[in-house]
C-alpha cells in the first residue's frame, strides 16, 4: 500500500517511475495524482457502425469479423488491423506496434470497444480504440452496462506519455493508495460538504459521474485557495505582531499646514482613505497598505500626506519611483505644493519646514554626495528617488515611511531592500495604478489592506478614444496630425507615443513576451519626430524622451513640458506612468496594437488630467476583426481600469496572471483560476482567517503545517511576496 510521499518507482517500478519523472515531473504519488484529468471522455450508449460518423466518440458493440497483422509501409513496425461488425456495417480497428494484441483478439469474439471515428482512405475506422472483450458465456446486458457509461479521464500527453499510459499509471496509484490523511481540518470541510481527500483524489481521476468528478474538483480547488489565503493570513498575523514606531498626526505640524495650503478639495474618497492611512500609521505595528486607484484619481496627494505626517513626528519618508522621470516629477510636486514648507534650514524657509532631496542614479557624483547627507544626517525628511535609493551608500536618519510608487513596477527585493534601511519595520505604503480585481489583489496581495480610490477629481472631462485604422482609412492619421495642430492652437499639448527609440532598437521584452516576436517595422521616436517636424507638425514646438536620454536631458525635456514651453512630446513608454502634466489634452498612440490593455489605460491616463476634455487616439495596422483590433476597441469603449485590467488578465494565462515562475511545474495552483474562482477564493480566505486567528501557529493542525511546508518549499511561491 502507499501513502502521498511514496516514491513511484515503488509502485509502478523502475522504468515507469523514470518516464514519469522525465515526463511530468512526478517523484511521488502525489505529484502522480496532481496530474489531474483536462476533461473526461464519457462512453456513451452503443451506436450502431452504419450511423458512426467522424469525431463522434463512440461505443459499439460487436464481434470480430476478420484479423490481419502487417508491417509497416516503409517504415519500422507493424499494423494491426481488426474488422468488427454488429451486422449493420463493418468498421475497422486499428493498432500500432501492438501485434500482441492478435492472442485476444480473435476472429468471432464479441466485445465492446470505445474510441473517436476517424476517416483512412475513406474507410471509417477506430485507431486504438478501448475495447473489452465479452467472455463466452457471459452476460453481454450487464457487461455493455459496465464498460459504456463510464467516464474516462483525458491527460495532457507529454512526450513518451500518451494520455492512455497516464490514466494507466495513475489508476494503479489510486488503487494502491492507502488510508491517507486529510490536511484540511474536519469542520471546514464538512461545512462546504466536500469529500475527504482520498475520496477526491479517486473521483477525480476515476468518477462514476461527472457529479462526482465536480465535487472532486471544487474540493481539490478550494484546497489551493485554502492553502494560499492560510499562509496569507499567517504572514499578515506575523506583521501585526512586529512593532514599529508609531506615527501619529501632530496638530499644528506640516500636514496641516499643506492641507490648508492645497489648491484643490479632496475628493470623498481621497479623505476616506487618508484617515485609514492615518490611523494605520498612529499604530505601533507596521502599516501594510496598498493603495490601488484609476490613472488621475489623485494617490500623490495622499502619499505626500502620509509623508508629511511621519516627518510631523520626527521620522523620515522615502518615496520610490520607477523611473527617473517620475521622480523628478514627483520632487517638482512636492516643492510646488509644499512651497516653504519644503525649505527647511534655508532663508524663507517656514519654523517646521523640512526638506526634500533626489536620488537617481544619474545625478552627478557632487549633487548625490548632498543628497546622500540629507538623507543620513535627517535634515531631508523626505528623500525621493529611483532604484538609486537601494544602493548601499544611501543610509537614514530615521526611516519611519517607504512609499513605493507603481508598484507593479518593483520586486520584493526592492521593496524590502528600502525597508532594510530602517532600525525598525517602517511602515509601508505601496501604490499602482493598475486597479485589479479584487480576488488577483486577494491574492497577490493577500497580506495587504487594499484602499481603493474609484472617483476622479470633481471637474474631470472623460477622455474620449478612437481606434484609427491607418491602412485602411490614411486620411484619419492625416486628420490626427491637424487634430493636434488645434488643440495647440487653444494653447493645450499633446503627446506622441511610438513603441521604440529608433529603427534599430529593439521593442522591449514585454511586448515581446504578450505579443511575439516583432517583425513588423514599427513606428519609432527618432524617425517620427523629425517626420513630424518637417510635415504636419511643422512649425510646432516638438521634443522627444525616452529612456535613453541622460537624466539632465531628461529631466529638462519633462520640465520644458510641464511649463508649456514644448507643444507636442514624441515619446516611448517611458511616460506611461505616473506623469501629470495637466495641460496636456490629446494623445497619439502608434502600433498601438504594440501594447497590453492597461498599459494603454495607463498611457491615455496621461491626459485628461485638467478641466478640458481628453482625446486618445490608438493608431494601428492591425487587421479588422483581428484579436488586436478588438482589444483596442475594448480600451476606446471603456474608461474603467478596473474592467480594463480584468480584460487584460482574462488574456494571459494563470501563471502570468499571478507572476508564478514560468518554471513552475510544481507549483500548488493547477485548478484555482484567480478570475474565475471569486466566490471560492472568499470562502476560502474567510475559513483560513478564523482559523489563524483562533490557532495563529495551527498547533491543532500538524497535517496542515505538513501541507503549508510543502508549499513554501516550492520555490515558485515567491508571487506571495509581490506586495
Ligand atoms: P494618480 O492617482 O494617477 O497618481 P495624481 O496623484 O498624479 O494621480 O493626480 C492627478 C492630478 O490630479 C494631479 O494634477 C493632482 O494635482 C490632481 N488632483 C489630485 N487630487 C485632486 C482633487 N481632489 N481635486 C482636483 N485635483 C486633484
Ligand atoms: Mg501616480
Amino acid at each position: 500500500m502507499a501513502s502521498l510521499d511514496t516514491k513511484l518507482v515503488n509502485v509502478l517500478g523502475d522504468r515507469t517511475a523514470k518516464a514519469l519523472e522525465t515526463g511530468i515531473g512526478a517523484k511521488t504519488v502525489m505529484d502522480l495524482l496532481r496530474h489531474y484529468p483536462r476533461r473526461y471522455e464519457v462512453r456513451g450508449e452503443l451506436t450502431d457502425i452504419s450511423t458512426l460518423k467522424p469525431n463522434d466518440d463512440v461505443t459499439i458493440l460487436a464481434e470480430i469479423f476478420s484479423v490481419n497483422v502487417r508491417p509497416l509501409h516503409g517504415r519500422k513496425g507493424t499494423i494491426l488491423e481488426v474488422v468488427v461488425t454488429d451486422g449493420s456495417a463493418k468498421l475497422s480497428l486499428t493498432f500500432f506496434n501492438q501485434a500482441w494484441r492478435e492472442r485476444d483478439l480473435r476472429v468471432g469474439r464479441q466485445g465492446l470497444f470505445a474510441g473517436k471515428v476517424g476517416e483512412f482512405n475513406n474507410k471509417r475506422q477506430l485507431a486504438h480504440p478501448d475495447y473489452e472483450l465479452i467472455t463466452d458465456g457471459a452476460d453481454v446486458d450487464s457487461a455493455v452496462d459496465q464498460f459504456a457509461g463510464k467516464f474516462l479521464p483525458v491527460y495532457s500527453a507529454t512526450g513518451k506519455l500518451p494520455s492512455w499510459k497516464l490514466a494507466q499509471c495513475i489508476a494503479l496509484a489510486v488503487e494502491a493508495l492507502d488510508d491517507i490523511p486529510d490536511f484540511l481540518p474536519e469542520r471546514i470541510r464538512l461545512n462546504h460538504r466536500y469529500p475527504t481527500l482520498r475520496e477526491a483524489l479517486t473521483w477525480l481521476h476515476n468518477p462514476t459521474d461527472l457529479s462526482q468528478a465536480e465535487s472532486a474538483r471544487q474540493r481539490l480547488t478550494f484546497d489551493e485557495a485554502f492553502l494560499l489565503q492560510l499562509l496569507l493570513a499567517q504572514r499578515k498575523d506575523q506583521l501585526r505582531k512586529l512593532s514599529a514606531t508609531a506615527r501619529p498626526a501632530r496638530l499644528g505640524g506640516l500636514l496641516e499646514a499643506f492641507d490648508l495650503s492645497l489648491p484643490f478639495q479632496l475628493t470623498q474618497g481621497q479623505r476616506e482613505v487618508g484617515v485609514e492611512i492615518e490611523s494605520d500609521l498612529a499604530q505601533s505595528h507596521p502599516m501594510h497598505r496598498l493603495l490601488q486607484g484609476e490613472v488621475g484619481s489623485g494617490k500623490t496627494v495622499l502619499a505626500i500626506r502620509a509623508m508629511l505626517a511621519v516627518v510631523d513626528s520626527g521620522g523620515q519618508a522615502a518615496l520610490l519611483a520607477p523611473t527617473e522621470v517620475l521622480a523628478q516629477q514627483h520632487l517638482r510636486t512636492l516643492k510646488k505644493l509644499l512651497g516653504p514648507l519644503g525649505e527647511g534650514g534655508m532663508l524663507g524657509g517656514s519654523d517646521h519646514a523640512t526638506q526634500v532631496t533626489l536620488i537617481t542614479g544619474s545625478q552627478s557624483a557632487v549633487s548625490r554626495r548632498e543628497s546622500n547627507a540629507l538623507a543620513a544626517s535627517g535634515d531631508a525628511g523626505i528623500v525621493i528617488g529611483t532604484h538609486a535609493l537601494l544602493s548601499e551608500s544611501v543610509a537614514f536618519h530615521d526611516l519611519g515611511l517607504v512609499v513605493v510608487d507603481e508598484q507593479h513596477r518593483f520586486g520584493v527585493e526592492q521593496r524590502d531592500g528600502l525597508k532594510a534601511k530602517a532600525q525598525f519595520p517602517p511602515h509601508l505604503l505601496v501604490m499602482t495604478a493598475t486597479p485589479i480585481p479584487r480576488t488577483v489583489a486577494m491574492t497577490i496581495f493577500g497580506d495587504l489592506d487594499v484602499s481603493t480610490l474609484r472617483e476622479l477629481p470633481l471637474g474631470r472631462q472623460p477622455i474620449t478614444t478612437h481606434v484609427i485604422a491607418s491602412l485602411e482609412k490614411p486620411a484619419h492619421l492625416s486628420r490626427a496630425w491637424a487634430r493636434i495642430r488645434e488643440e495647440v492652437a487653444l494653447g493645450h499639448q499633446a503627446y506622441v507615443v511610438a513603441p521604440r527609440i529608433s529603427a534599430s532598437s529593439p521593442t522591449d521584452a514585454d511586448m515581446e513576451f504578450l505579443f511575439g516576436n516583432a517583425s513588423q517595422e514599427l513606428t519609432s521616436v527618432e524617425e517620427l519626430a523629425p517626420m513630424l517636424h518637417a510635415g504636419p507638425l511643422s512649425g510646432l514646438r516638438v521634443a522627444i524622451l525616452h529612456g535613453q536620454l541622460n537624466s539632465d536631458e531628461k529631466e529638462k525635456t519633462m520640465s520644458a513640458f510641464a511649463y508649456g514651453e514644448i507643444d507636442v512630446l514624441v515619446s516611448t513608454t517611458v511616460i506611461e506612468v505616473g506623469v501629470d502634466v495637466p495641460n496636456a489634452t490629446m494623445m497619439i498612440i502608434m502600433d498601438a496594437d504594440r501594447f497590453g490593455v492597461s498599459q494603454l489605460h495607463q498611457l491615455r491616463g496621461r491626459v485628461g488630467r485638467g478641466d478640458a476634455a481628453g482625446l486618445c487616439l490608438l493608431v494601428t495596422t492591425a487587421e479588422p476583426e483581428s484579436s488586436a483590433r478588438i482589444r483596442l476597441e475594448a480600451v476606446a469603449a471603456s474608461n474603467d481600469g478596473f474592467e480594463l485590467s480584468r480584460i487584460d488578465l482574462e488574456q494571459r494565462r494563470e501563471g502570468d496572471v499571478l507572476g508564478v515562475s514560468q518554471s513552475g511545474t510544481r507549483s500548488h495552483l493547477r485548478l484555482l483560476r484567480v478570475l474565475r474562482d471569486e466566490s471560492l477564493i472568499d470562502l476560502a480566505r474567510k475559513d483560513a482567517q478564523d482559523l489563524v486567528q483562533s490557532d495563529p501557529l495551527l498547533s491543532h493542525h500538524p497535517d496542515l503545517i505538513q501541507e503549508l511546508k510543502k508549499i513554501s518549499a516550492d520555490e515558485s511561491v515567491d508571487y506571495i511576496d509581490k506586495g
